[in-house]
């Protein structure tokens, strides 16, 4: 851990994804020196183009899965390395469970080094296809280990429990974020999830794919309010996992329809076969996180989408 007087230094892992790219701007906003390690497997040195060239961020292109060095000191460590969406993780099923297995375990490793500060990025998987709705921490989930899902799921459970391993046995300070379906810039449109896929369907007029009868539902929360519940978890004193989500439940064909509605597109909509294990119903309790971190989402999911909006009709258009 630097001394008080130094700059705060935090090391980002998967910091050239989705999400990680956005907590590399909020914690580089908030004054720290950011370093970002990736492999970029599923993410994209454009994430972070523009970061470089500035002194305080550090750009590593490295797999977690090995030895990870890092020079200095460090303060803070956000695991966010993992593929995350289903087509990702089950292209790569051993580099996801290895990721979530080896890579947490390189990751606690270098905390307990240097003492630093260690969030893990976990996810509501964990809760599998959930029979306790909407899922509050207490709940220990339904996952089926040898299904296709298992691959990230398992992963993520492991993190989770060598995360708490490294708590108690070696009083690292750690922190556990479990976070449910999270959209914004800078995702990919096709990494296969729902909105990307629904978005870049329906700006090019075509059929909007939902799988099963679109009965299942999801909850889905824009990425300003993501970042704001880790930077508040990385700075607060709670070690337990805690849920980031936004509470706004839909099922999926009325989330369908709300993409063509919001994009003004006369596409329709086709059924395809839902996915094996492909949960029923998720949505997050936040008691636990309005308690600890005084958290709860600042955008509904109308403003969130309408805020999302151009940056996929500038991806689609550039694809055309
Ligand atoms: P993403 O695929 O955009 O980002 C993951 C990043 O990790 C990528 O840049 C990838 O290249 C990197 N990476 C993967 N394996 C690596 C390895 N072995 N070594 C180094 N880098 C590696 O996905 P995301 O949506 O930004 O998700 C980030 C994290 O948040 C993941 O851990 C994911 O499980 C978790 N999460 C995301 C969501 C969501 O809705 N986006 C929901 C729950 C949990
Ligand atoms: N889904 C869909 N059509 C698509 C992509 C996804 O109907 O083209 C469904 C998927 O089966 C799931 C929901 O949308 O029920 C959310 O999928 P996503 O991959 O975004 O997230 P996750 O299943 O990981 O929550």
């Amino acid at each position: 851990m630097s001394n008080s007087t130094a700059r705060k230094r935090v090391l980002i892992t998967g910091g050239a994804g989705f999400l990680g790219s956005h907590l590399c701007d909020r914690y580089l906003a908030e004054g720290y020196e950011v370093i970002c390690m990736d492999n970029l497997s599923t993410g994209s040195a454009d994430n972070i183009a523009h970061l470089i060239g500035n002194d305080d961020f550090e750009f590593i292109k490295h797999d977690v899965t090995n030895f990870i060095h890092v020079n200095g000191d460090l303060d803070l460590i956000l695991h966010f390395a993992s593929p995350a969406s289903p087509i990702d993780y089950l292209e790569m099923p051993i580099q996801t469970l290895k990721v979530g297995s080896l890579g947490t375990h390189k990751a606690l490793g270098l905390a307990k080094s240097k003492e630093a500060r260690f969030l893990l990025a976990s996810t509501s998987e964990v809760y599998g296809d959930p029979l306790t709705h909407p899922q509050n921490e207490n709940y220990w989930g339904n996952v089926n280990p040898i299904g296709d899902r298992g691959v990230y799921d398992e992963a993520k459970r492991f993190a989770e429990a060598m995360t708490m391993a490294y708590h108690r046995y070696h009083n690292i300070e750690t922190r556990i974020v479990r976070i449910f379906n999270t959209y914004g810039s800078r995702m990919r449109i096709y990494d296969g999830r729902a909105l990307p896929t629904f978005m870049r369907q329906a700006l090019n007029g075509n059929p909007l794919t939902v799988y099963g009868d679109g009965t299942q539902t999801r909850s889905f929360m824009y990425v300003d309010d993501l970042v704001e519940g880790v930077w508040r978890l990385s700075q607060g004193n709670y070690s337990d996992p805690v849920n980031i989500g936004n509470p706004q439940e839909i099922t999926i064909l009325e989330f369908a329809k709300e993409i063509i509605n919001l994009t003004d597109s006369d596409s329709e909509i086709t059924f395809e076969e839902l996915p094996k294990d492909d949960p029923q119903v998720r949505q997050p309790d936040i008691s636990r996180a309005r308690k600890v971190l005084n958290w709860e989402p600042a955008f509904d999911r109308e403003e969130g989408l309408m805020k999302t909006l151009d940056y996929f009709k500038q991806k689609v258009l550039r694809e055309t």
